[in-house]
């Protein structure tokens, strides 16, 4: 049994004085619940680099994940602006969303470069979060497997068939949903899903695949994530919008407690 994973990434969003307010409010929107949840869901957030401490300090003895949003896959060295995977074992984080469409579109991410962080991150015994997905281009030619295939397999190419199923989680995000307030239908989205487990069997074998878990992301919210959690393959959500609303993003950790 996989155990659900919300995972809220805030962007470009939040300073350090609205930490307190956040965890407040949903600590007392998770309320009485708080026990039952930490066993049956892991919550995650995934600050800019620079909360990511002050977030680390807020949350101690609170059963919430810590993700950063990028590393770079070098240890160190001349990348002006980069931030490394040791840097942040500084902190530490558990978690590190990557492959993110927002870096594969402004910031010219490669499937290569994914793939090269992923192996670093597996390395370091940094959990990725690798999110795939395809535009709305690709998915009106009809391409959505074959981009996604692609993306899967580029990214995961340098892992071996040892891999076990905690050391990565797969975000399936498809790009014409994110932050567009149109989300996948259940149906869409558990297809996908569906054909990344397989390409995960393919690759690690049946257990390891069954053990993966694969997130649902692009406008996920209070009001839709219940269906997406009730489908075989979903296993929870990366969200964004959503996420930066406590009391919303308690109602679907809730919900996580729902998952059949
Ligand atoms: C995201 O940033 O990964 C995301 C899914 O954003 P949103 O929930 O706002 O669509």
């Amino acid at each position: 049994m996989r155990k659900v994973l919300l995972a809220g990434n805030w962007k470009m969003n939040k300073s350090v004085r609205d930490l307190d307010a956040y965890f407040d409010a949903l600590q007392q929107a998770l309320g009485s619940q708080a026990s039952t949840i930490a066993q049956k869901v892991d919550i995650c957030i995934a600050p800019a680099f620079t909360l990511l401490a002050p977030c680390r300090q807020k949350i101690a003895g609170r059963p919430i994940l810590l993700a950063a949003q990028n590393a770079h896959f070098a240890q160190d060295g001349a990348f002006t602006g980069e931030v490394s995977l040791k840097m942040l074992q500084d902190i530490p984080v558990d978690l590190v969303i990557l492959g993110h469409s927002e870096r594969r579109q402004y910031f010219n991410e490669t499937d290569e470069d994914v793939g090269k962080k992923v192996d670093a991150c597996v390395a370091q015994s940094l959990v990725p979060i690798l999110c795939v997905g395809e535009t709305l281009d690709e998915r009106k030619a009809n391409k959505t497997f074959e981009v996604v295939k692609r993306q899967v397999l580029v990214a995961l190419k340098g892992q071996a068939p040892s891999l076990q199923p905690h050391q990565i989680v797969i975000a399936y995000e498809p790009v014409w949903a994110i932050g567009t307030g149109v989300t996948a239908t259940d149906e869409q989205a558990q297809e996908v899903h569906a054909f990344i487990r397989g390409l995960l069997t393919e690759k690690f074998g049946q257990k390891t695949s069954e053990g993966i878990r694969i997130l649902y992301g692009g406008s996920a919210k209070a009001d839709n994530i219940v269906g997406l959690l009730n489908q075989k393959d979903i296993d929870g959500g990366l969200v964004g919008g959503a996420s930066l609303k406590p009391d919303e993003f308690a109602r679907m950790i809730l919900s996580g407690l729902r998952k059949v």
